[in-house]
């Protein structure tokens, strides 16, 4: 049975691109007859807030969406909040320790960022790490260690990953792209990666769709699934929504919070007919549930370039 996933960080209130991810994800699954998990990605503790987590699950409520496990209701594989799955991360880490692929870290935030402005490049998590801790002695290590707690890097293979997207097609990274990446950080918090690789493989997830920011998340992904000996999900990356000059939605004001709209006494229907015109669901812009899209969606007809939303689209949107 497909098994799909909404995995937000209540980091910040839900906004109008959040909620079409989780439109899009929970489409997906609901046309395959499947089962639809949300889970909580609060592993950056310090960012996250309780209250903005039981927000998001009103908000997806409200939107008229459903789902078959996730915090508030439980299930199979719970818990469904990462700051209570610790133990799982901290036992994946010690199987990729003990297959000798990981290595302490000492390179200060300061030190990275100046790497970032030499010409070594940027992914998606910030400066591609050029590897400075990789080749250490015990001696520099030794150093080193008694200066400064370290992180803790993933050795990446020298060869290049490909993978086939269910939306952005035939994906192909070079060797050594995206860098050595964290899987521990200093202060202890795991990482974004490490987390939802071992979430989405113990909750025994199919298919993940999620905006296509994430697309350079997952050759590192396709590795760990790798190196923990577990079958990687199926991926749909959708393009995001953008404003006219091509940032990203989420820069925007509160306005467009899912919070702030419904409080303006916008209707879901009108938020779901919106996104779903602009997603390419429906021809028209009328006011729709969500369940009554599940029949006809395909992956297929969602654009495949960013979706630009001008000033008249987010004034209609804000219309009751
Ligand atoms: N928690 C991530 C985010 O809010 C999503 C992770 C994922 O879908 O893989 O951006």
């Amino acid at each position: 049975m497909p098994r799909g996933r909404f995995a937000p960080t209540p980091s910040g209130e839900m906004h109008i691109g959040n909620a079409r991810t989780a439109l899009l994800a929970w489409l997906q699954i609901r046309s395959a007859d499947g089962q639809f998990i949300i889970r909580m990605e609060d592993i950056d503790r310090p960012r996250s807030k309780p209250a903005l987590a039981r927000q998001i699950l009103e908000d997806l409520r409200w939107l008229g969406l459903d789902w078959d496990e996730g915090p508030d209701i439980g299930g199979p594989y719970g818990p469904y909040t990462q700051s209570q799955r610790l133990e799982l991360y901290e036992q994946a880490a010690a199987k990729l320790q003990a297959q000798g692929l990981l290595y302490p870290c000492y390179c200060s935030r300061a030190e990275l960022n100046a790497i970032a402005r030499a010409p070594h490049g940027l992914s998606s998590e910030g400066p591609v790490y050029p590897g400075i801790c990789r080749g250490l002695t015990d001696d520099e290590r030794a150093a080193k260690a008694a200066r400064k707690s370290p992180s803790l890097r993933f050795t990446i293979p020298d060869r290049p990953i490909s993978y086939k997207d269910q939306a952005a097609g035939l994906q192909s990274f070079s060797a050594g792209s995206g860098g050595d990446f964290i899987i521990k950080r200093a202060d202890g918090i795991f990482s974004y990666q490490l987390a939802v690789v071992m979430d989405d493989a113990a909750m025994q997830i199919t298919d993940v769709l999620r905006g296509s920011d994430l697309l350079d998340s997952t050759p590192r992904q396709l590795l760990l699934y790798e190196a923990l000996g577990y079958q990687p999900p199926s991926f749909t990356h959708v393009p995001l929504l953008v404003e006219p000059d091509g940032s990203r939605l989420a820069k925007r004001s509160g306005a467009l919070s899912l919070r702030a709209l419904r409080e303006a006494g916008v209707l879901p229907e009108h938020i779901i007919g919106a996104l779903a015109s602009i997603s390419g669901l429906h021809d028209r812009v009328e006011p729709i549930h969500a369940r009554e899209l599940i029949r006809s969606f395909r992956v297929s007809k969602i654009p495949d370039k960013p979706v630009t939303v001008d000033s008249d689209w987010l004034e209609k949107l804000q219309q009751r």
